[in-house]
């Protein structure tokens, strides 16, 4: 087990906004991942899972609470078409396994950033295709410290959601995927990746999208008809290339980030009565969580 100390979260999370974690700790397996998670219940310590940091918004602070990575518990294996990976596979690697291995269902989900148990967590989806798509079944450790395997149908998956495994730590996956060709796939890969580069602030630190989509409108166009584009508090912009991702212009702190999301739901609320939900997690460790 790899225990580190004094670690910037900056170089841990897509955003580069973060303190230094006292703890830092990156399993090599899953049973000690498993044995970790039972010390630190037993202790009565907290902690907080990272996988690729794609989706997390880390305090500026020096951080007490464990930081547990998955990213090198990353095994990959397939028999046929049926794909068991460790949840801290890179979500793009595994695209890119899966194609290779003439197997269709993933290739829209190319270019998203970070790992198949934070992908899995958040039920990561992009251009028509979700991560649960061809899911059969998850292994957790449940909150009562015990190893199952979850059928798909009983994670409770909607959009950028599992309800039923929010509480649990995802060790791994397995998926059975459709047949279909590497040349075609290879392809649609590409187009997807000039497409994201074309519509996303891909140069700056983010977090991706900032809010959910609320029921019946996108979050990105509201924020822009607020006329938020572009507004800036501190190191952190409301992107002028998407207006649903906040970009750090550099010097961003979680504080920055933080007051221009209330900005945002504030305007939008008073603009247009919307809600608007965030996607993007806060490590407990942030101010006001
Ligand atoms: C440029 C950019 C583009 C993006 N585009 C998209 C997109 O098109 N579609 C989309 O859905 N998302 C997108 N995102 C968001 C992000 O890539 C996804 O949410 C991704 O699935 C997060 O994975 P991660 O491993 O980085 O999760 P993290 O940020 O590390 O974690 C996210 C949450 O999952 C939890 N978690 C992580 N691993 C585990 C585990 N093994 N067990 C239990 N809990 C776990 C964490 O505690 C946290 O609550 C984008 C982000 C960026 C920066």
């Amino acid at each position: 087990m790899k225990h580190l100390h004094h670690v910037s979260l900056k170089d841990h999370c897509t955003f580069r906004i973060g303190g230094i974690a006292k703890d830092f700790f990156l399993p090599q397996n899953m049973e000690e991942m498993v044995d970790l998670i039972r010390q630190h219940r037993k202790q009565r310590r907290p902690f907080w899972i990272l996988g690729g940091g794609a989706n997390t918004l880390f305090p500026d602070e020096e951080i007490t609470i464990s930081i547990i990575s998955t990213k090198e518990m990353n095994n990959y294996h397939h028999d046929g078409q049926t794909i068991y990976a460790e949840s801290g596979m890179v979500l793009d690697t595994w695209v890119l396994n899966t194609i290779r291995q003439d197997l269709q269902g993933t290739e829209c989900l190319s270019g998203i950033p970070g790992t198949l148990g934070g992908a899995l967590f958040m039920n990561a989806g992009a251009y028509g295709q979700e991560i649960s798509d061809h899911l059969v079944s998850v292994t957790v450790l449940t909150k009562d410290n015990e190893i199952l395997k979850i059928p798909k149908n009983q994670c409770g998956f909607s959009y950028r959601m599992a309800s039923h495994i929010q509480k649990t730590i995802i060790l791994a996956g397995s998926w059975q995927l459709p047949k279909g060709d590497a040349v075609l796939l290879l392809a649609k890969r590409k187009e997807i990746l000039t497409q994201r580069r074309k519509k996303q602030p891909l140069d700056y630190p983010s977090a991706g999208s900032v809010f959910k989509r609320p029921p019946g409108a996108y979050a990105s166009q509201l924020i822009d008809q607020a006329g938020l584009k572009g507004t800036r508090i501190g190191g952190a912009q409301v992107s002028e290339k998407h207006a649903g991702f906040i970009i750090n212009t550099g010097n961003a702190t979680c504080q920055d980030v933080l007051e221009l999301i209330e900005l945002c739901r504030q305007t939008v609320r008073e603009h247009f009565g919307h809600e608007l939900e965030l996607e993007q997690r806060l490590c407990p460790a942030c101010p006001n969580t």
